[in-house]
């Protein structure tokens, strides 16, 4: 990321919402200038900062305070981004979202995989780091439950008792793979789901790699639940990656 992006900074108008002050970030990156980068775009929005400039590092930090969401380089020198998102999801289901190299496709899917929420490619605007960052915490303090009453997203909600679904007040008939789809993306809404944790979640682990029914799927849930297919409201392509369920703004 080129250090000009700190020219995007100082200018709160023109990102355009407002976040809820004070949360306690945890940066993990071993670029100095991308660190700071990061902790100005943060404080500059009233979020508190920690910073590790190694996965030991965030690590400890980690153990020390209670961040309430992580920024992760997934390049680090002392280990393997994904091992340990791996560890901190043993530890806590905090918001984590990658930071990656263009080109490292292979493992942001991986660090997907293993329970990151969300991604963001090198270099990155502020504006774009701060949304994915509001949606994640969001996602976090969200009171989407599981097995409860209503999923709602927008005008789609689903009564998880009689599994009936409805857009904007009007049922809507899905098959049984879809519904599960679909309660799949709404519990998950905002974050970004590989096609991968689609199938295990939808089919079961046996249909890991059988990428096209998720694809078929979505298409069919589109047709059912999009006003408008051509540009999707709802369901997002994540190109090379999978699907993120929109999250509307508070
Ligand atoms: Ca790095």
């Amino acid at each position: 990321m080129a250090v000009d992006d700190l020219t995007k900074l100082g200018r709160p108008g023109e990102i355009g919402f407002m976040v809820s002050a004070g949360a306690l970030i945890l940066v993990i990156e071993d670029e100095p200038p991308i660190r700071r980068f990061l902790r100005i775009a943060l404080e500059g929005q009233g979020y508190r900062v920690l910073e590790g400039a190694t996965a030991a590092e965030g690590m400890r930090q980690f153990g020390q305070d209670v961040p309430e969401a992580i920024i992760l380089d997934l390049g680090l020198p002392d280990r393997d981004g994904v091992g340990l998102i791996k560890d901190f999801r043993q530890l806590s289901q905090l918001p984590i979202i990658i930071v990656s190299a263009r080109g490292q496709e292979q493992g942001k899917i991986a660090a997907l995989d293993a329970g990151a929420d969300d991604y963001l490619t090198k270099p990155f605007g502020v504006g774009e780091l701060l949304a994915r960052l509001r949606v994640a915490l969001r996602r976090a303090s969200n009171s989407l439950q599981p097995d409860r009453g209503v999923l709602a997203v927008g005008d789609i909600s689903i009564n998880l008792d009689s599994r009936q679904v409805t857009v904007a007040g009007k049922v809507v008939h899905l098959t049984p793979h879809e519904y599960r789809l679909l309660s799949v993306l709404l519990r998950n809404a905002g974050k970004v789901m590989t096609h991968k944790q689609l199938l295990k979640e939808t089919w079961g682990t046996g249909y890991a790699f059988e990428t096209h029914y998720v694809r078929v799927y979505m298409n069919q849930l589109r047709k059912k639940l999009e006003p408008d297919q051509s540009l999707p409201k709802y369901i997002h392509t994540e190109t090379g990656v999978g699907y993120r369920f929109y999250l509307p703004p508070e």
